[in-house]
């Protein structure tokens, strides 16, 4: 855990963050600033800065983040209607908290 970093807090349970889900490798989040009706991040608990951090050894935590967040399209019911998963990386890729995390939005009308 890297102490000043947020969502190394907010997966360490030291926020007050509502956690949608939680197991031993992640945890489920909203977006604070949702650019959709449903905006989860789906963040690791190991403090990875981004993709460009990844090795090879972490390629269970991605395998993780996406099914879980499958299963939490599914709670949030918009698997059959569709949604969108994203990793933004570094500042030019939109990444705006150098901690992991996975974007799942959807629930457009
Ligand atoms: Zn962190």
């Amino acid at each position: 855990m890297k102490k000043d970093c947020l969502f190394c807090k907010i997966s360490h349970g030291k926020t007050s963050t509502e956690i949608l889900y939680e197991n031993d490798t992640l945890v489920v989040f909203r977006d604070i600033n949702p650019a959709a009706p449903i905006h989860l991040l789906i963040v690791p608990k190991n403090h990875i800065r981004s993709v460009n951090d990844l090795s090879e050894a972490d390629q269970p935590i991605l395998a993780e983040m996406v099914m879980v967040a499958k299963e939490m399209a599914a709670q949030q019911g918009v698997d059959k209607s569709g949604y969108r998963l994203f990793i933004n990386v570094e500042r030019g890729g939109g990444q705006v908290v150098f901690h992991l995390h996975m974007h799942l939005i959807g629930g457009w009308h």
